[in-house]
């Protein structure tokens, strides 16, 4: 490498400008270009991707048997029909959106290898400066956009959270972590311990059973599941009758949001009902002799963490085969053969998989500043989960945990068009949350309540998120069913937006 080239990769040559940028191109980002080029029809705008491909969540997890856990009809977007099975595969995710890409000619729109580095704002410019680095052959690139539409996500890719656990070196097998599976891993005949039991183990475990000598979910506390047939009654009977995928599409999204909507309430109002109704569902399936007080009853209320759908019960199937088992004690230290449990077991194993979870990454490590000050997002407070105080043009898409992520992605990007459209109509170079007067003296608390929701990695990352207050404008409240009334009823002059 000659000195000319390290200097042009060192500091960017050239600027290019956007109306709008988005980061990422996972269902978030995809959806952020669709609605842009659908509802801001002439809005120039890039997508910057750091993977090779679209995809997100669903290009960077590949470990045996990745799907989804909650159904495509509600998963998928509210402009494209999902036409099969509600459960998918990562595979027939990517396809779906593939289709998408390709059916609104998004690809143009869309840069891969291109990790965003920084984001600062000048207020003397109304401008982001957005710094990017090709990841395939280190250029440094520089943009500058009007509007940041952030749409990385919420966790790191590049690696998954795996706690240290005492000895671990010791263990003379193979330790992954599902984010990094590696392609050529051989799990045939293996003794294979899969540590937790959220959605990632659950997916995994029916997904090798059959091929190991035997898989054992071991868990420190058991989680809530609902499982039943791969299918949705009202989509079959539909396409019986012929009827438009479209409509199928919808009437089975409203079917499922107005059930969801429904359960939800029943887990805050009626729990032990609420309880009952999931434990009697893998009852169903293990039979009343299995111990499903210790391995199926979690000590919290039903939605205080994700609930995964089991289609079929896969894994209730698998366990009672006796090709998988479930270990329900809390890990001593590991061993050179396997792991040393408290109560004194030691569980062996060729292979340990530790699902135990995700870095939680709020801002998709980018360097922040406003007008030269460096920008810490835990020092804002959030308009609805998408837009921080004092942070000018700039939107983050945080999808639900009750209910699929991407149903947030549609509403969140009427929210931005309908934004957008108002400040060109006005005149407006840029807008800022802010609290008003009444809002002063609002307790600050935090992203969400852990009485609400509180998984290991929202409780780990909190302290890096935005601060909530208690009115339903400064809190994401995780309730689709009310922001799919309240969202479009934004009042965009209202004083918590102040124009510029
Ligand atoms: C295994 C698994 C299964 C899940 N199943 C479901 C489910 O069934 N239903 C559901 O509702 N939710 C599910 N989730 C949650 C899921 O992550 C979201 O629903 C959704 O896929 C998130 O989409 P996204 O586009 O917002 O973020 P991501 O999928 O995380 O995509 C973000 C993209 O931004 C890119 N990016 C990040 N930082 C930068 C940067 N600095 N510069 C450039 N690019 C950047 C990343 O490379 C990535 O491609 C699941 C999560 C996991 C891990």
């Amino acid at each position: 490498m000659n000195v000319q080239t390290q200097i042009d990769k060192a500091s960017p040559r050239t600027t290019e400008h956007f109306d709008v940028l988005i980061a990422g191109a996972g269902i978030s980002g995809v959806g952020a270009a669709y609605h842009l080029t659908t509802q801001c029809p002439g809005t120039t705008f890039v997508a910057l991707e750091a993977q090779k491909t679209f995809g997100g969540t669903w290009t960077t997890h590949r470990y045996p048997g990745i799907r989804s856990d909650s159904d495509l009809h509600t998963f998928g977007y509210r402009f494209k029909p999902w036409t099969t099975a509600p459960i998918a595969s990562a595979a027939e995710i990517l396809k779906y959106m593939g289709d998408v890409i390709e059916e609104n000619d998004l690809a143009p729109h869309i840069r891969y290898q291109h990790t965003i580095t920084s984001a600062k704002w000048s207020s003397e410019e109304n401008l982001w400066t957005i710094e990017a680095t090709r990841t395939d052959t280190g250029e440094k690139l520089r943009f500058t956009t009007n509007f940041f539409w952030m749409c990385q996500g919420y966790y790191r890719h590049t690696e998954g959270y795996t706690p240290e656990w005492t000895d671990m070196a010791k263990f003379k097998g193979l330790i992954v972590h599902p984010q990094k599976w590696p392609e050529d891993l051989d799990y045939k005949n293996k003794r294979v311990i899969v540590i937790g039991s959220g959605a990632t183990a659950a997916t995994l475990i029916p997904a090798m059973a059959n091929d190991c000598a035997h898989v054992t979910m071991l868990q420190r506390s058991p989680t809530y599941f609902r499982t039943g047939r791969n299918a949705i009654e009202i989509a079959e009977q539909l396409r019986q009758l012929q009827v438009d995928e479209k409509w199928i599409h919808e009437i089975t999204r409203r079917k499922i949001l107005f059930d969801q909507d429904a359960f939800t309430r029943k887990t805050f109002e009626e729990p032990e009902a609420a309880k009952k109704d999931l434990l009697s569902a893998v009852e169903a399936y293990l039979g009343k002799d299995y111990d499903i007080a210790t391995h199926f009853t979690p000590r919290y209320r039903p939605w205080r963490q994700r609930i995964a759908f089991i289609p079929d019960g896969d894994l209730f199937q698998g366990i009672k085969s006796g090709k998988a088992s479930v270990v329900t004690d809390e890990i001593d230290r590991f061993t050179e053969k396997g792991i040393l449990l408290k109560s004194g077991k030691e569980l062996e194993a060729d292979i340990i998989v530790t699902a135990t979870g995700f870095h939680l990454c709020a801002n998709g490590d980018i360097e922040f500043a406003i007008d030269g000050k460096p920008l810490d997002f835990a020092d804002t407070v959030t308009y609805r989960g998408m837009m921080f105080t004092g942070v000018p043009n700039l939107v983050w898409v945080f999808g639900y945990f009750r209910a699929s992520w991407t149903l947030r992605v549609d509403l969140v990007a009427d929210f931005v068009c309908r934004l957008l459209t108002h400040m060109k109509e006005t005149g407006a170079r840029k807008v800022t949350p802010q609290l008003r007067p009444e809002d002063h003296n609002m307790p600050l608390l935090p992203w969400i309540d852990p009485e609400n929701f509180n998984p290991g990695y929202m409780m780990r990352g909190m302290h890096l998120l935005p601060k909530r207050g208690e009115k339903p404008e400064w809190q994401h409240n995780q309730d689709y069913w009310a922001e799919k009334d309240e969202f479009p009823a934004i009042d965009l002059k209202d004083k918590a937006f102040v124009y510029g």
